[in-house]
């Protein structure tokens, strides 16, 4: 009677899910900072916070007043799936995403990313307060046996200048060259992907261990590399893999985890699944499921910034790497034919996350100051634009006729990873 009343569950969950569309933006608007905190916003030369203009209104709209010295006020609003007022806390957007969880452990892809400039509680948003905090006493597998536990493997990669940098390889920092989708390489005649270090992990502290190993690499290299981390975009890849049947649990790559994680040899598992986009031929009788944790660079204007030399070349490649998510998302809600994904390595990398493989839930992240209005505002505007996306299982609408470019069309059906019994 529990599995079936599981089942049920699941089904009227699932349908609700798709009945909403599977692109859906929630907006978080930070708390209020001392002026001397805050970070310094090229667009309004302004350095005194006076007062916010960002405010929850109820937990669906925000509200921005644009008032300009000399100008009437002008009020905009923005509507949401859920708005996050500066009081709420990482509970309340746990509490939101749970269902996204279970979602995943369908069989869905799900891809959370955190979109807006720099300090508005995008890194915040998705790991929590800085340094990690470690999980609470969760079991390494669930209680009583009833349920086979799947595979956990994770990825840590940083999106900077265009290039793949392996947050988790053992060298350190590998640059990887990026996706070669192009190149069908393997004997099966699929496209070959770069090697990406995907490790095991046997539990919640594990996982938690090597995020912030990545974390960490990601924070040294920015004070060698780029000004700081908001400069490179962050994909932590959380992949799930069960035997397809509720039958035997498919084989671990490495020794059972015993609590401490594997230090050494950090293996990358070549054409490791999950981490990039086009994964690898998934054996017979499993299915697999991924996470993708999105930490998107600042959007802030590079133009307004006057930034220069290196600082200015990142700060071009990220504004061209959002344009093209942006992009991406315009041709997507236009329903066009061509997508064009390829133009960053960013929209390259989350294709199957933008293009309907994945339930993608993208947190729009502001700070409620007055000298971050046009920042939050252009955010606020990407959200929205987000939201016009409805790809096919959304909404309701009727699939498109005719053919469509790969990856532009709905849900796949899933493949639960407890199937019900
Ligand atoms: P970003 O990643 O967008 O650059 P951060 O997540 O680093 O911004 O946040 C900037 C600062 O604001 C950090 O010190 C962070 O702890 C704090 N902060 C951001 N969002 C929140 C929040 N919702 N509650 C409390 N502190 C926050
Ligand atoms: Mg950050």
């Amino acid at each position: 009677r529990f599995h079936r009343e599981r089942q049920r569950r699941r089904q009227l969950h699932n349908r609700l899910v798709e009945l909403q569309g599977n692109i859906r933006v929630h907006c978080r608007i930070r708390p209020a900072m001392p002026a001397a905190a805050e970070p310094h916003d090229p667009v309004s030369h302004s350095s005194s916070a006076s007062g916010d203009v960002a405010h929850a209104v109820d937990d669906e709209t925000v509200l921005v007043q644009c008032s300009r010295p000399g100008h009437h006020a002008v009020h905009k609003t923005f509507n949401f799936e859920r708005v996050y007022g500066p009081a709420e806390g990482q509970a309340a957007v746990f509490a939101d995403v749970c269902p996204l969880l279970t979602s995943l452990l369908d069989g869905y892809n799900v891809c959370i990313m955190a979109y807006g400039q720099t300090g508005s509680g995008k890194t915040h948003t998705m790991l929590g307060p800085r340094p990690l905090a470690p999980p609470g006493p969760t079991g390494s597998s669930p209680g009583g046996g009833a349920l086979p536990t799947p595979r956990v493997e994770v990825s840590v990669l940083e999106v900077y200048n265009n290039d793949i940098f392996d947050l988790l390889a053992e060298d350190g920092c590998a640059a990887r060259p990026g996706l070669r989708r192009e190149v069908p390489t393997t004997r099966e005649g699929r496209k070959a992907v770069s090697p990406l270090t995907c490790l095991p992990v046997g539990s919640a502290g594990e996982l938690m261990e090597l995020v912030g190993a990545g974390l960490r690499l990601r924070a040294r290299r920015a004070t060698s590399v780029h000004a700081d981390s908001s400069r490179s975009h962050l994909v932590v890849t959380v992949t799930l893999t069960a035997a397809a049947s509720g039958g035997r649990h498919p084989p671990s790559p490495s020794p059972p985890a015993t609590g401490r994680r594997p230090r050494a040899p950090r293996r990358a598992s070549s054409g490791s699944p999950g981490a990039l986009p086009e994964s690898p031929a998934r054996p017979a009788g499993q299915v697999r499921a991924r996470l993708q944790l999105v930490d998107l660079a600042g959007s802030e204007c590079a133009a307004a910034s006057g930034a220069r030399g290196p600082a200015l070349r990142e700060a071009s490649f990220i504004n061209r790497s959002l344009a093209a998510l942006a992009d991406v998302l315009g041709a997507l809600a236009a329903r066009r034919d061509h997508v064009p994904y390829r133009n960053s390595k960013l929209t390259h990398l989350l294709q199957d996350a933008l293009g309907g493989d994945a339930k993608l839930l993208v947190i729009v992240c502001v700070s409620p100051h007055r000298q971050h209005m046009a920042e939050t505002l252009q955010s606020l505007g990407f959200g929205a634009r987000a939201r016009q996306v409805e790809r096919q299982g959304g909404r309701g609408r009727p699939a498109p006729r005719g053919p469509r470019s790969v990856g532009a069309c709905g849900l796949r059906p899933p493949s639960p990873l407890f199937p019900a019994t």
